[in-house]
């Protein structure tokens, strides 16, 4: 067996944040137990922290800690949590920076002199340093290095000139850059806002008579609300006994959501932007076998997010598709705090391969994407242990060049062996007989539609927001590289 200088964690992107919020219109529901409900559709989004808070009136109760929904949100620790409240905020979380801090748990609870809120955010803040810095040289205090405390803070000090609530959040997202979605809930009201370039998803649903806002709509249909739409990019949407409003904070930007989203993050069952995550995943293994040339016995696909592909790959070359690779579920969750020779261990043992499927055969194995290469390598090594008499990969996104300034969590520009070396050397470096990637304009074509656009500049290097212009390592450990 080839002895792969492993680094499977590092190897692929890793999930954002999930956020979640509820108001409860009269019904007779509690409001905690949808909320825990619906994180636990969100947990592919974050395993990091869980954490929900009710707000009755302005008193809020929370529940926040570092694990997962199911460690995080027991039934013992559900009962400190107020179910005759109004509202609820509820967060999962992965920290891009690996600081499993509890103070940077969501939702986060804020006192300051005009009341309360909590706050649930998704994203990266681009001008996080030079806000942090001018606030702190005002004498503000951060207990955290989280998005979510800025925002709260830059709100709170809005409010003090400002009449309303929603008017401190207008205000507080004009002096943001970069990618945000949020949550956030003050007495009375519910709150969703989105960056103006939509780089993290938000969703509107309807339960009953209540309103629901989540990153994703898969988390609707786990409380059995129905999908309204999406949040527009620069959109604040408010929800309070009145009604349902709309205020749009600013004018759209260039349409940029995340198009990891469409290759790995989102769950096959969430409708985004561009639609279905499914169908955009199988159209582009359909875009992938046009290119097709060779004879092949089977398709089979990486678990999860290369199925959907390799199915569209299967419908549209007539190749058999195959479910070959089976997937332990329950390894590779929760591994941030783990020493890296144990995490590598453990998500190399989450694959393996039934033999009776591939033994003999020409096999055309299809992934999300290639980042150092290592999982590659330990596919195609499974495959060719197992007996496959050709291995072919191809990739359901092209080669990835760039940094994500955006809130995914990427290995280094530098790292990236698409940087490294050319597609015949990567084929060769992982042992497949061929290998190809998703074209980027192809893929783009393929997700945009009626206007609505996608980030897609760790691909091609096209940044359509600013990156950050100031590096927080030296005064907080965080890892930031700025653009060359
Ligand atoms: S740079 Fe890549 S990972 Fe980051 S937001 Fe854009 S498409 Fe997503």
């Amino acid at each position: 067996m080839k002895n792969f200088d492993l680094n499977f964690y590092k190897d692929k992107v890793h999930e954002e944040c999930g956020v979640f919020g509820i108001f409860r219109n009269g019904e007779d529901i509690n409001i905690a137990s949808v909320a825990r409900d619906a994180l636990y559709a969100l947990q592919h989004r974050g395993q990091e922290s869980s954490g929900i808070a009710v707000n009755k009136d302005g008193d809020f109760t929370c529940v926040k800690d570092v694990g997962m929904v199911s460690e995080v949100l027991t039934d013992n620790a559900m009962e400190e949590l107020d179910i005759k409240g109004d509202i609820a905020v509820a967060h999962v979380r992965y920290t891009p920076y690996h600081s499993l801090d509890r103070a940077g748990s969501q939702p986060l609870v804020i006192r300051y002199i005009q009341g309360a809120m909590a706050i649930c955010q998704n994203g990266s803040i681009t001008n996080f340093a030079e806000i942090r810095k001018s606030l702190e040289e005002g004498g503000a205090i951060f207990q955290s290095f989280s998005n979510a405390e800025l925002i709260a803070y830059v709100i709170a000090t809005e409010r003090v000139n400002c009449e309303t609530f929603e008017d401190s959040v207008k205000s507080a997202a004009l002096k943001l850059e970069g990618a945000y979605s949020f949550v956030i809930t003050c007495p009375g009201k519910l709150i969703g806002v989105r960056d103006p370039y939509g780089f993290r998803p938000l969703s509107i649903g309807k339960l009953g008579k209540s309103y629901v806002i989540a990153s994703e709509s898969c988390a609707f249909d786990s409380i059995g609300a129905k999908f309204v739409r999406n949040v527009r990019p620069g959109e604040m949407v408010v929800v309070d006994e009145e009604g349902f409003h709309s205020y749009q904070i600013e004018e759209p930007k260039t349409s940029s959501l995340c198009i990891f989203e469409y290759i790995y993050i989102a769950r096959p069952d969430s409708v985004l932007d561009c639609g279905s995550v499914h169908q955009i995943r199988k159209n582009f293994g359909k875009a992938l076998a046009k290119t097709w040339k060779g004879e092949a016995d089977i398709v089979c696909g990486v678990p999860d997010s290369g199925i959907d592909a390799a199915q569209g790959f299967a419908e549209e070359s007539g190749i058999p598709y195959s479910g070959a690779f089976i997937k332990n579920k329950y390894i590779g969750r929760n591994l941030s705090n783990m020493k890296s020779s144990k995490k590598d261990r453990l998500l190399k043992m989450k694959l393996n391969v039934l033999k009776s499927q591939v033994k003999g055969k020409k096999v055309i194995i299809i992934d999300d994407s290639i980042f150092l290469g290592n999982t590659s390598s330990h596919i195609v090594n499974l495959l060719r242990e197992a007996g496959a008499d050709q291995v072919h990969m191809r990739i359901s996104s092209p080669p990835m060049k760039h940094n994500c300034y955006y809130g995914s969590d990427l290995c280094e520009e530098k790292e990236m062996i698409s940087n490294l070396m050319s597609v015949d050397e990567l084929k060769n470096y992982i042992g497949a007989d061929s290998l190809e990637f998703l074209d980027p304009d192809v893929m783009k074509d393929i997700v945009t539609k009626d206007g609505v656009g996608v980030c897609d500049a760790c691909f091609t290097g096209n940044y359509n927001a600013p990156v950050p212009k100031e590096n927080f390592v030296d005064k907080f450990s965080r890892k930031i590289s700025l653009k060359k």
